[in-house]
């Protein structure tokens, strides 16, 4: 093991500090929120959602009596809405069981809803100096490349691998300083393309650079593969309202607001029969929108919107009829918003 590589980074580090204002804390709650609006954000953007949730839940009891609607709302636009009810779950059950103090030890931390290995070594180091590494993409990259690993880092070896590799390298005694500056260096120096080896502070010993490996580490075996799907929203006007209906099934979108729906293939063209067979009533369409597109980490969505007048109708017993003025008052997901900031110039 490379003798210096944690000495090396902590000195880079004293340097080269990241201004990111959540930064400089170490309160546990702080630190939890960051981590979990961070998973699958970037960061200017989950930068003000940080904010505007610490404003509206400033700490785990005001999140802990929240309604998980308002707790919805607020995490609007950031996407994979279980982390918020893991949020909003997380909250009450530290609230019942500890006292809303946030628990000290990383095995009762990972024990926590929502809360896996790489949030838990988080909290753990960033809040209460533990010594447990945070393994993360950023993190993988640089290891795998400075130590010229070529074992996959999507299998089971590659995890265990890593994660040993990962304890070995740690500074006990100071592991909140190193794993930030492991993460700042794979995200600000070491990234996927393109990295800035020449201002690397561990380029003389890189295995990568120095043996020219740097754009086959870190090695992955799987592609994704991902998947198409096609939604047809139906905007049914009733009396100055509509209908919406809330995704209550294990699939993408769970929780969130939506119009009714059928899932087709793209070239599926609506009449006012089909209508009829679908959604038992008499319809007439007044407008078809051009295609929208939503990328997720496995799918490709792609949706039509059409608005629809109905004369008569039966509605489903899971459809809300709301007035039309409240529509925003709801969340959905984001390929609807865009339809309603383009057809309604509503502004989210
Ligand atoms: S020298 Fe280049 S490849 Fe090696 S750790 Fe630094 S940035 Fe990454």
């Amino acid at each position: 093991m490379y003798p210096n590589f944690k000495k090396t980074l902590i000195q880079w580090s004293n340097d080269h500090k990241r201004l990111l204002p959540w930064q400089n804390t170490k309160n546990p709650y702080h630190i939890w929120l960051r981590e979990v609006i961070l998973q699958q954000t970037r960061i200017e953007q989950g930068s003000s959602y940080y904010h505007t949730f610490l404003m509206k839940y400033p700490d785990i009891q005001h999140l802990a009596s929240s309604s998980l609607e308002d707790i919805y709302k607020s995490w609007e636009g950031l996407g994979y809405y279980s982390r918020a009810k893991n949020l909003h779950q997380t909250a009450q059950f530290i609230v019942e069981h500890y006292q809303g103090i946030f628990p000290r030890q990383y095995d009762l931390i990972l024990q926590l809803k929502g809360i896996g290995e790489y949030t838990a070594a988080a909290i753990a180091s960033f809040a209460f100096d533990l010594p447990y590494p945070t393994l993360d993409g950023n993190t993988y990259r640089v290891l795998a490349r400075f130590f010229g690993v070529e074992i996959p880092i999507d299998t089971t070896e590659g995890k265990k691998y890593f994660k040993q590799l990962a304890v070995d390298c740690l500074d006990f005694q100071y592991p909140a300083q190193y794993n930030q500056a492991l993460i700042d260096l794979g995200a600000t120096i070491c990234k996927p393309m393109n990295p800035l080896c020449e201002q690397c502070p561990l380029s003389s010993n890189c295995e990568a650079f120095n043996k020219e490996k740097i754009s086959l580490l870190p090695v992955k075996s799987k592609k994704i593969n991902i998947q198409e799907r096609f939604f047809h929203f139906f905007i049914i006007h009733w009396n100055h309202q509509v209908y919406i209906q809330q995704r209550k099934q294990k699939d993408i979108w769970q929780f969130l607001f939506q119009f009714p729906m059928i899932e087709a293939n793209e070239t599926k063209v609506i009449n006012h029969e089909d209508l009829a067979t679908y959604f038992n009533g008499r319809f007439q369409i007044i407008e078809e929108s051009e295609i929208f597109i939503q990328i997720l980490t496995h799918r490709k969505i792609k949706a039509k919107f059409w608005e629809v007048r109905a004369s008569y109708l039966q509605a489903s017993s899971d459809w809300i009829l709301i007035p039309f003025h409240q529509i925003k008052d709801y969340s959905y997901p984001k390929i609807i918003r865009e339809y309603l900031s383009k057809r309604y110039n509503y502004i989210y």
